[in-house]
């Protein structure tokens, strides 16, 4: 157990942290690894988006000794800073698994329908990557709002910002979704497709990737 200074609280921790969601920690979101950093179980060298920035402020709040910073942890994965994700539209089967994988709905999409990623929102976590059952995403070079390598906290504030808010919405979105999939199963008694959301038309879908382009620029 590692020793932490009592008046240092979990919201303190998170608001150091990237906000990537991308879990390379090995913790289920940041907060949960702010939690764990809270509690003296984790060490402060675990966050790759963050790089030394977050690790030098993380010493700082939990008083660690400034000369003996430790470097990223050997099993962490490394992230790849300014690249997104890019969807082979031609391969994806529109089995939407990357929808409810993406912790910023950068992805725009309904079963058997194309989707589509949306570059400012992408953080290039990778998170859909794994879950795609056909490996039809890859990573692509690209500096969006999103994906943009910061050096300082100060200079991440925004894009930290705006990714704990849409991370916010989408856990909120999902729990929804998951209460009304439970319901449907205890009226039907089933686990059938009836549970999936209603596939929007491609205006729809169109309509929704400018809402949510329209939602950045003005948040
Ligand atoms: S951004 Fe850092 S703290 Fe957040 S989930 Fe990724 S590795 Fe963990
Ligand atoms: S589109 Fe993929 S890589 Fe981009 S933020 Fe969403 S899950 Fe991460
Ligand atoms: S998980 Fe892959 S195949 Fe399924 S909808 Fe997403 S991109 Fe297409």
């Amino acid at each position: 157990m590692l020793s932490v200074p009592l008046s240092v609280s979990i919201d303190a921790i998170d608001s150091l942290l990237p906000q990537t969601q991308c879990q390379r920690c090995g913790y289920a979101d940041c907060r949960d690894y702010a939690s764990a950093l809270a509690a003296g179980e984790a060490e402060i060298n675990r966050c790759p988006p963050g790089a030394e920035a977050t690790r030098v402020s993380l010493a700082a709040l939990l008083g660690r000794d400034p000369s003996s910073m430790p470097a990223l942890a050997d099993d962490v994965d490394a992230y790849a800073a300014e690249h997104v994700a890019l969807i082979d539209e031609a391969a994806c089967i529109g089995c939407a698994k990357c929808l409810p994988a993406c912790p910023t709905d950068a992805i725009v999409g309904a079963a058997k329908r194309m989707h589509t990623v949306i570059e400012e929102d992408c953080t290039g976590c990778e998170l859909c990557i794994i879950a795609c059952p056909v490996d039809c995403i890859s990573l692509v070079p690209h500096a969006g709002f999103a994906s943009r390598a910061h050096l300082t906290l100060a200079s991440r504030e925004a894009q930290a910002g705006a990714l704990r808010r849409a991370y916010t919405s989408h856990k909120a979105r999902y729990a929804v979704r998951s209460e009304e999939g439970l319901s449907a199963m205890i009226t039907t008694g089933t686990l059938s497709a009836k549970n999936q959301i209603n596939a929007p038309d491609k205006k729809v879908l169109m309509a929704e990737i400018l809402a949510k382009a329209k939602a950045r620029i003005t948040s």
